[in-house]
């Protein structure tokens, strides 16, 4: 049939069923909730905000979240017109509130005359017809049990162990160096894989004082499950001896610092390049719950990131996600099932505003398809075609794990300084090409179908 069926009724299931019933596509939302709980949402209400309130920065010139809004703006989403709507002062960002925001997106979907909304849990994937799962970081048992068996276990994670990602243009190269250990690797991709950063005994020993020390987020209750299955944070394997991260994720071996070929280092931090560009890199093992601010303030101790950008911090969450560059194709669908679609934070971004946005792409990529149209391929200029390609095409499969929207994303802009003036420019240069980007997949998309075959 020509329904288009929607599982999760979160930030992504909402905006994926309003960009296609705009379309003329009839839609049905199949949400859980309230009938089945999970242990982070508290009501029934569509797209229910789970902990913070916050949209983070709406600054469309300088910062990529604040540029998916604006993305999110033009395509007419309907996550940014009531998060609009309920705006609450916040300076910079932007801040929502919250209650009055989810039953404003309620209203407007069950209002809306091509959508029903269909209160219960599904259990089993689909054998037919058109689908988008957006069943969100908490995916109800069941369902993620089919999906793992769809998939293969291993490319379905019930936790994230995020190792935090430092902008390589941010890292201090007259201490830090690029080397495999062991030397390991012959081609040029190889050779810059990884990045060292060398510690002689008394940093490693002040480096071991601060993280013991900082301050550490703690798991809520029946979110720690499966924890010690994943890894354990590095302030956790501290605490288990002073010298258990000089011979697990800080060991020296298998280095040379072409700095000081003489010194043997004490301890290496080893950063791994996590994108195709080369433009970000994940600190490896360094999977922690320390609180942001405390978490920057001692990464920022390791020799060479003393003035590193962090395009994401680490974090330990309960997070069920795919393993979306082996799984999904660059539209969105399930290689094995094409007929269905994934979306939102199973998807493997992280963030309100990110799943909303593969919510919004979803939907369109969806009805049009079950209108028989065809979209142009989402430029990759734009946030939304930056974000789209990292999780199904940019990021190293192996070591997936949830992004964020950043600038470390992006394409860089040719013929720019670099230096914190040349940051600014940059990211406007980046802002400006987005935008052109995206307005023109609008135009050529558009709903009306003038220009569509
Ligand atoms: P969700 O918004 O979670 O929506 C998924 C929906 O699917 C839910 O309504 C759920 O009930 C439903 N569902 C699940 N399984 C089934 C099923 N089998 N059948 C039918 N329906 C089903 N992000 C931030 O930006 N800021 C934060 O502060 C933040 N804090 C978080 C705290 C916690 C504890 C968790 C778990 C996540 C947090 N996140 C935060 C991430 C946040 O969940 C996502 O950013 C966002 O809500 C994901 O959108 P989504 O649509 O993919 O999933």
């Amino acid at each position: 049939s020509n329904t288009l069926h929607i599982v999760g009724g979160g930030m992504a299931g909402s905006e994926a069923a309003w960009q296609a019933a705009h379309m003329g596509v009839e839609v049905v939302l199949h949400e859980m909730r309230p009938k089945v709980e999970t242990f982070a949402h508290r009501t029934g209400d569509l797209a229910e905000m789970v902990c913070s309130n916050s949209f983070r920065s709406d600054d469309d010139e300088q910062n990529a979240v604040g540029l998916l809004h604006w993305e999110m703006r033009a395509a007419n989403g309907l996550i940014m017109q009531m998060a609009d709507r309920h705006r609450l002062p916040a300076g910079g960002a932007l801040a929502v509130d919250r209650d009055p925001f989810a039953q404003s997106v309620t209203a407007a979907l069950t209002s809306h005359p091509n959508i029903s909304v269909s209160y219960e849990e599904i259990t089993a994937l689909p054998e037919n017809g058109h689908w988008i799962i957006a069943t969100g970081p908490l995916t109800s048992d069941a369902l993620s049990r089919a999906i793992a068996a769809e998939t293969g276990a291993e490319a379905l994670a019930f936790f994230d162990a995020i190792a935090p990602i430092v902008y390589f243009d941010s890292i201090d190269m007259s201490r830090a160096w690029m080397q495999s250990r062991y030397d390991k690797g012959d081609t040029e991709e190889e050779r810059t894989a990884y990045l060292n950063c060398p510690m002689d005994k008394a940093q490693y020993e002040a480096f071991i004082d601060a993280l013991l020390a900082a301050d550490k987020t703690e798991f809520r209750e029946g979110e720690t499950a499966q924890y010690f299955d994943g890894c354990l944070p590095i302030e956790v394997m501290a605490e288990r001896g002073r010298e258990t991260l000089r011979h697990g994720p800080m060991k020296p071996v298998g280095l040379t610092n072409p700095h000081a070929p003489d010194v043997k280092p004490w301890a290496v931090v080893q950063l791994r390049r996590d994108n195709a560009l080369g433009t970000l890199y994940n600190i490896v093992g360094f999977q922690t719950k320390m609180k942001y601010g405390a978490q920057a303030d001692v990464l920022r101790m390791i020799p060479g990131l003393e003035q590193a950008q962090f395009a994401r911090l680490g974090g330990i969450h309960r997070n069920t996600f795919l393993n979306s560059p082996t799984l999904l194709t660059a539209d969105m669908r399930l290689r094995s099932r094409p007929h269905i679609r994934f979306a939102g934070q199973i998807t493997g971004v992280e963030g309100y505003v990110e799943s909303a946005a593969m919510g919004l792409l979803a939907g369109r990529l969806a009805a049009a398809e079950i209108l028989g149209r065809s979209l142009p391929e989402v430029p990759q200029d734009s946030a939304m075609g930056a974000l789209i390609h990292h999780i199904t095409g940019g990021a190293e499969a192996k070591t997936f794990q949830p992004m964020n929207v950043n600038f470390g994303l992006f394409r860089p802009v040719d013929g720019l300084k670099g230096g914190r003036r040349g940051r600014r420019d940059r990211y406007k240069a980046y802002t400006d090409r987005a935008k052109e980007a995206w307005q023109g997949w609008l135009s050529h998309s558009s709903l009306d179908g003038t220009q569509s075959s």
